[in-house]
């Protein structure tokens, strides 16, 4: 084995996986213009605080998966950033720091890369992963709410995924939240013996973790616990009835999941998961998102609604090969150059030069090696030609050879690149250049 290896709960995307994460993220960044989301970068870590208020200190996220980035040698620049866990908190940072609440409202941004949690990895959970996110501030739905939900269902449309499901669920807000989670709490008080020991923490500290706990033990309890649903106050109740009336005009019936509250601090209101019954990792969501009418605030800004989606990249791919989807087709090169003179890599190099100026993808053969192998070298890349630098050279022409017709013609350099381009075409319309 290697003396070194990626590190554990990371690893290496090799170009047929890599491949296949381009295509998802050209998926994403299509939509997400069309659906009028602009592209914004934020840095991969942040001031730990923007995480502990953003996420919120009482989450797994916080509590247990923060990476905690150690810089500097004083103590007092230990730990003070982390790596982002998720990309809400960091945008909605960005948000208020350049003065977006001044631009026309709603302030719709996606980003689209890694996130970093300390995770124990397992399958389809890895210490660092990718995230697909789009984010609306400034709009306190529901039929924002139903057109990200419906961008989020789009989006695994798109790249082939079926059988996505939305799982929709409400969790109120400052009016109504507050005498749920008492409720809450004294249910579970009634089983205070009995509760794993962080589930008794959190039983003080955040009643409403609860329900997301992953503990086996756990889950009767929260399969009988009261739903926020039978406590929302009116308000609530009817932006929860908006955002089910705009999914429905959009043909999406979403699954009432009266016990998603998402791990997450600052959600209110609407929160939504995607899922793919019956798929192994069953109990493993392919994204979630929520509205957040409280984080702005939190993070220093003016009152601000605000709902987002982070759909897991890596688990699309999972979900892709686990359905049977094909691989996705590695490129390869229209052209290969070659030469009948195997010292002259010059030649070949300058011609491939050209072709690749001219907009086509071409690769040249270095090697020195004889024609022959060449060639197989072509044929083996999948090339749709071959072009081939002999004598003609000396008057500016080659031989262009078809390999998937077998034909072989003279051709002009000054020619070479409209010639392959209307060939190629010919290839893409199916008659082959005779
Ligand atoms: P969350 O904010 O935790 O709901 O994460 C949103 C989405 O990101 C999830 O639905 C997953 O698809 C993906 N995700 C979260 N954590 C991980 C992880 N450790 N490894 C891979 N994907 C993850």
């Amino acid at each position: 084995m290697p003396k070194f290896q990626a590190p554990r709960g990371t690893r290496d995307l090799l170009p047929a996986e890599r491949s296949a994460f381009l295509r998802l993220e050209g998926i994403a960044r299509d939509l997400a213009t069309r659906y009028g989301y602009q592209p914004i970068e934020t840095p991969l870590f942040e001031q730990s605080e923007v995480f502990e208020r953003g996420v919120g200190a009482v989450t797994d996220v916080v509590e247990k998966e923060l990476f905690r980035v150690q810089a500097g040698r004083g103590d007092q620049e230990r730990e003070r950033w982390a790596l982002r866990p998720e990309p809400t908190a960091g945008l909605v940072r960005a948000y208020v720091q350049h003065g977006m609440q001044t631009l026309p409202q709603p302030v719709k941004l996606t980003l689209t890369g890694p996130m970093f949690r300390y995770d124990r990895p397992q399958a389809g959970r890895y210490r660092q992963f990718w995230q697909f996110d789009v984010e609306a501030l400034g709009d306190p739905g529901p039929g924002i709410d139903a057109e990200i939900i419906e961008l989020g269902s789009r989006f695994y449309a798109t790249a082939g995924l079926t059988g996505v499901e939305v799982q929709l669920n409400s969790i109120g807000d400052g009016a109504c939240r507050p005498a749920y989670i008492e409720t809450l709490r004294a249910y579970f008080g009634r089983y205070r013996a009995d509760l794993p020991e962080l589930e008794r923490a959190r039983l003080e500290t955040a009643p409403l973790r609860l329900l997301d706990s992953k503990d086996e033990r756990m889950q009767p309890l929260i399969a009988a616990a009261p739903t926020i649903t039978e406590h929302l106050c009116p308000a609530c109740d009817a932006h929860f009835a908006g955002v089910r009336a705009h999914l429905e005009a959009v043909g999406i019936t979403p699954r009432p999941a009266p016990r998603l509250v998402r791990g997450l601090d600052y959600y209110t209101r609407t929160a939504f998961e995607f899922h793919r019954p019956g798929a192994a990792g069953q109990q493993q969501a392919l994204g979630g998102g929520g509205r957040y009418d409280g984080l702005v605030e939190l993070l220093g800004g003016r009152p601000t609604p605000g709902i987002g989606f982070g759909l897991g990249l890596d688990r699309v791919i999972l979900a892709l090969a686990e359905q049977g989807a094909e691989p996705v087709a590695e490129a390869h090169p229209s052209v290969v150059v070659v030469g009948a003179d195997p010292e002259d890599t010059v030649a070949r190099l300058r011609v491939a030069t050209m072709l690749r100026a001219g907009g086509l993808s071409a690769r040249a053969d270095l090697a020195a090696r004889r024609l022959g192998k060449q060639l197989e070298g072509a044929a083996r890349d999948g090339a749709h030609f071959a072009v081939i630098c002999g004598d003609e050279l000396a008057h500016d022409q080659v031989q262009l050879k078809d390999l998937q017709a077998g034909t072989q013609r003279r051709v002009e350099l000054a020619d070479l690149v409209r010639d392959i381009q209307r060939a190629e075409a010919q290839h893409r319309h199916g008659s082959v250049e005779a």
